[in-house]
């Protein structure tokens, strides 16, 4: 089997400023990182992070994309747009879009289904919220999640992009998954894509995001089914960005 290759994806979700990204496309040029990195600013900012990410190995993408095909849907985004903007991935079902802007599993599939089917790459977010793990319901949770979008989406069309396992109850809280924790989640995830589609399961990437911090991140990364690492609040700072990716590159 081809080891694959770490991932880090930064995920700046509402933040962000021309100034404040010029600067921090500076840092990042000025030290680009080992492993296979990701950008994926607020959309308004694509052309401006693809220009100053071009030279450099790092990809771009959207935080979300509409499920539906170009026209009259005001406010949508669609995946022809992204493409055109310079992205190549998109994070799809982020917990704080599950959470705060009704997307469902099922509109979650639909709109995987709707980036892969333009050439977009995915990065499916997944993950239980903290009474859901307190009940004892995490991989019921995650593999309903997975099921949703594998009913629309084969598992070898998934495997161009990644799947980040993002506990609710980690993101934006200071509270890390243990090491042990995120690996039990992601075996238990890559067992799941395996039952589909075992070659798939294989080359998949899975992301583990939640808290992850320059401090945590190599420890996070050297388990065997943690293949890098979806970054929100850290991506913002430059320096840390790339510590996190430093640590995915050894
Ligand atoms: C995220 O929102 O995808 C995320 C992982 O956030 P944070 O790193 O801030 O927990």
């Amino acid at each position: 089997m081809v080891p694959r290759a770490k991932l880090v994806a930064a995920n700046w979700k509402m933040n962000g400023s021309q100034p404040d990204n010029s600067r921090w496309l500076q840092a990042f040029r000025a030290a680009p990182p080992r492993c296979e990195a990701v950008v994926c600013p607020p959309f308004v900012y694509l052309q401006q992070v693809a220009a100053g990410l071009a030279g450099t190995a790092a990809g771009v993408g959207g935080q979300d994309v509409s499920d539906r095909a170009l026209g009259a849907w005001t406010g949508e985004v669609a995946a022809e747009m992204l493409l055109d903007c310079g992205a190549a991935w998109v994070i799809l079902g982020h917990s704080e879009r599950r959470a705060s802007f009704g997307h469902s599993d099922a509109i979650v599939a639909a709109k995987v289904e709707r980036a892969v089917a333009a050439g977009l790459r995915p990065i499916l977010c997944i993950g239980e919220t903290l009474h859901q793990r307190e009940q004892g319901l995490t991989m019921a949770v995650v593999a309903a999640q997975i099921d949703a979008v594998l009913q629309r989406v084969p598992a070898a069309r998934l495997a161009g992009g990644a799947i980040a396992y993002e506990p609710v109850w980690a993101i934006g809280t200071g509270r890390t998954a243990t090491p042990a924790e995120a690996q039990e989640v992601h075996a238990a995830i890559r067992g799941r894509i395996a039952a589909h589609d075992a070659p798939a399961a294989a080359a998949t990437r899975l992301l583990y995001g939640g808290s992850v911090k320059p401090a945590n991140a190599a420890e996070l990364f050297s388990q065997p089914d943690i293949d890098g690492g979806l970054i929100g609040g850290a991506s913002l700072v430059a320096a840390d960005f790339l510590a996190i990716c430093a640590a995915a590159a050894h």
